[in-house]
């Protein structure tokens, strides 16, 4: 009992039917005795179709023109799924983000949370209603609507969490739990019953969807401990039980995985800056120029510097999302007539595999055994990078399904248990 803070994405709430499911979950949940704040996604693959629509008239839409689009899917969201608590006799309310007292920066489409006055929320709950909150958006302080970036209704569900300092927070997606891959690439992956901050966090960087990363650092940041369970589950009032993974700062001691999941990411561009000089203060200069542009930069790869007619010119690779490709370039090209006879080429034909676990940088052999598997399937390696619990290959786009799924097999994180060598 107390304050339960549930989240339902978009394939949770596809279709009318869908809508009176969660809303039963909802009224199950309430039952219990808790006092429910829900944030709910636009349905199904409704903010794909309004970026369609913005696309239909223009290629190059006013950012905070695209809020106010975008954040129209949750709006029908919340008043759909207040209308079927309603019909089940709960009494709830649905609130906007604004409404809901999020205030965020003023940066669009990838808005960062800066405050949530939780006074209306709170106020309708000490009225015993069911409150029903718009995920992915915001005001800013110009009083514009914001949105917190693609899958941005988790990091919502989080910070609320957190603000309202919840017993309970529970993501509900359409699968469930979090697998050691994403079962819908890998058929035999394993659902992981419990997964720490870091883990997930360096998952979500490595590409999997079922978190948005800013939300894992978000509930890093509170320390918000939560749970990943399905929608689509036998309800709780038909016998089904609330079972999924948890989200948690420090794993179980029994839990001596190595390695914990393989993730992939299909939306990555490789760019080389080839020939800059060899000299203290270049990679600052481009990589100052990038993080002004606001483009995350990944997997950074410096070759070694190598001699030639105007002194030691070395190569430096990164990724970054594709989405992000022409601003890069871009960036790139306007820096790039300071240092003569370097240039730009780019490759987004690419794709990042990465392992990830707790184990991977104190156990040896590791990074071998990811290789070993690459290699026994013939599929080249074209940069690497790592960090204490995390391994990234780049490789060919068409070689990556392949991939992930020989990596996968190779540390044997299917349905037998992992060996702890
Ligand atoms: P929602 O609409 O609920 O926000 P998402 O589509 O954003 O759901 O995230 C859920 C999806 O994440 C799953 O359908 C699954 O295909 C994908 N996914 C990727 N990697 C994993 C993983 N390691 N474990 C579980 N799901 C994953
Ligand atoms: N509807 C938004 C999106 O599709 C936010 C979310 O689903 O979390 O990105
Ligand atoms: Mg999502």
């Amino acid at each position: 009992m107390g304050i339960v803070v549930q989240k339902f994405g978009g394939s949770s709430v596809a279709t009318p039917e869908k809508y009176r499911r969660v809303a039963r979950r909802i009224a199950w949940k309430k039952k219990q005795g808790n006092d429910m704040v829900v944030v709910v996604s636009a349905p199904g693959d409704m903010t794909d179709e309004l970026i369609e629509r913005a696309r239909a008239i223009t290629e190059r839409p006013s950012p905070r023109e695209m809020d106010v689009l975008m954040a129209t899917g949750e709006q029908i969201s919340i008043a759909l799924l207040t209308m079927a608590l309603h019909e089940l006799g709960v009494d709830a309310v649905s609130l906007t983000g604004p409404q809901a007292g999020f205030q965020t920066d003023d940066h669009h489409r990838a808005a960062k949370i800066r405050n949530i006055d939780t006074t209306r929320v709170r106020r309708e709950l000490a009225g015993g209603k069911v409150v029903i909150v718009a995920g992915f958006q915001g005001l800013d302080e110009h009083g514009d609507i914001t949105t917190l970036g693609r899958g941005g209704s988790d990091a919502s569900a989080i910070a609320l969490a957190a603000y309202l300092n919840a017993d309970e927070c529970q993501i509900f997606t359409d699968v469930d739990g979090v697998y050691s891959a994403d079962p819908r690439l890998v058929p035999t992956a394993r659902r992981l019953d419990e997964i720490s901050y870091d883990e997930i966090l360096e998952l979500a960087a490595a590409g999997a969807q079922v978190m948005q990363l800013r939300s894992v650092e978000l509930a890093k940041q509170y320390g918000v401990e939560f749970e990943v369970l399905s929608s689509l589950a036998p309800l709780p009032d038909e016998g089904g039980e609330e079972r999924g993974t948890k989200v948690v700062a420090k794993l179980s001691p029994n839990n001596n995985r190595i390695v914990s999941g393989v993730a992939l990411d299909s939306k990555v561009a490789h760019i080389t800056l080839l020939g800059l000089p060899d000299r203290p203060g270049v990679a600052y200069k481009a990589f100052k120029a990038l993080g002004d542009a606001r483009i995350n930069l990944d997997m950074i790869v410096q070759s070694a510097g190598t001699g030639c007619g105007n002194g030691p010119t070395a190569d430096i690779s990164f990724t970054c999302a594709r989405d992000d490709l022409d601003t890069a370039l871009e960036v790139c090209n306007r820096i790039l007539p300071e240092f003569p006879g370097a240039r730009v080429v780019y490759d987004t034909d690419v794709a990042k595999v990465s392992i990830v676990g707790s184990g991977v940088a104190s156990n040896y052999g590791v990074a071998a055994k990811m290789f070993e598997a690459l290699a026994e399937k013939d599929i080249n390696i074209e940069l690497i990078t790592g960090s204490e619990i995390k391994i990234s290959c780049l490789v060919r786009a068409s070689r990556a399904m392949e991939a992930v799924r020989a990596v996968h097999d190779k540390f044997q994180l299917g349905d037998l248990e992992p060996i702890v060598e």
